[in-house]
């Protein structure tokens, strides 16, 4: 069992849902109260391309037309990141797993990796998935914002900046991501039908799944969130 990463205190927490669900204003609001790390692969990946990596130049053609990039390629991504001394107290998944193939993957390195360092029990995450009526995600992907500088997602519709365009934070340009564009993401919303919501189907079967209504106001939605991590177990039986 590797030294370095542990689920005590919150432990590791997975978010489930399709694009445009919500899932990286939550985990952001989630890292922020525990004080753990969102892991967003999507971020990662976008970083890489923006960086020119190997991973990125492998990356970037795969996620301008809203395809999934390889599972190799992510898990082996998402091994390094999790290694790292941040994510010791716990870590927030947001866009990992996608595929029945990724969340078996994932399982595999919880139970070779992830451990209580305090009761040295095993320990499973917190499975949550946010469910939103389709036309509510198209609206709020064609509405979607992003800060240019440091990531902070807007919408013009229900969370819309002080000055249009601009961030309120840093007072970066709010850009369009490609994929955000109509036609990409109707093929994001098809690719998540088909591949990820096995990954849903996965984590029930095992009765490990917590749904949370994501189209309710924002703020009950956090609220929710907040509730089920802190009522729930994260140590196997
Ligand atoms: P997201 O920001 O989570 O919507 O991800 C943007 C794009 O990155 C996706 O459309 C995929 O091309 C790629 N991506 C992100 N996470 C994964 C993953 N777990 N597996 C495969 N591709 C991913």
């Amino acid at each position: 069992m590797a030294e370095g990463v542990s689920c005590n205190n919150i432990g590791p927490v997975i978010l489930l849902g399709p694009p445009g669900a919500g899932k990286g204003t939550q985990a952001k609001r989630i890292a922020e109260r525990y004080g753990i790390p969102q892991i967003s692969t999507g971020d990662i990946l976008r970083d890489n391309v923006a960086r020119g990596t190997d991973l990125g130049v492998k990356a970037k053609a795969i996620m301008g037309r809203g395809e999934l990039v390889p599972d190799d390629l992510v898990c082996d991504m998402v091994a390094t990141r999790l290694r790292s001394a941040d994510c010791e107290r716990g870590f927030i998944l947001d866009g990992f797993p996608r595929t029945a193939k990724q969340a078996g993957w994932l399982d595999a390195f919880f139970e070779g990796e992830i451990f209580d360092k305090s009761h040295g029990d095993r320990c499973l995450p917190i499975v949550i998935r946010l469910d939103v009526d389709y036309n509510q995600l198209v609206h709020r992907l064609s509405g979607r914002r992003t800060c240019s500088a440091n990531g902070h997602i807007y919408n013009v519709y229900t969370q819309p900046p002080r000055v249009a365009d601009v961030c309120d934070i840093d007072g970066s340009a709010l850009i369009i991501r490609k994929d955000d564009r109509e036609d990409v993401v109707q093929e994001r919303l098809r690719v998540y039908d088909v591949q990820t919501r096995p990954v849903a189907e996965y984590y029930e079967q095992k009765g490990r799944l917590v749904s949370v209504n994501g189209d309710l106001p924002m703020d009950q939605v956090t609220g929710q969130m907040f509730w089920v991590i802190e009522h729930h177990s994260v140590h196997a039986d």
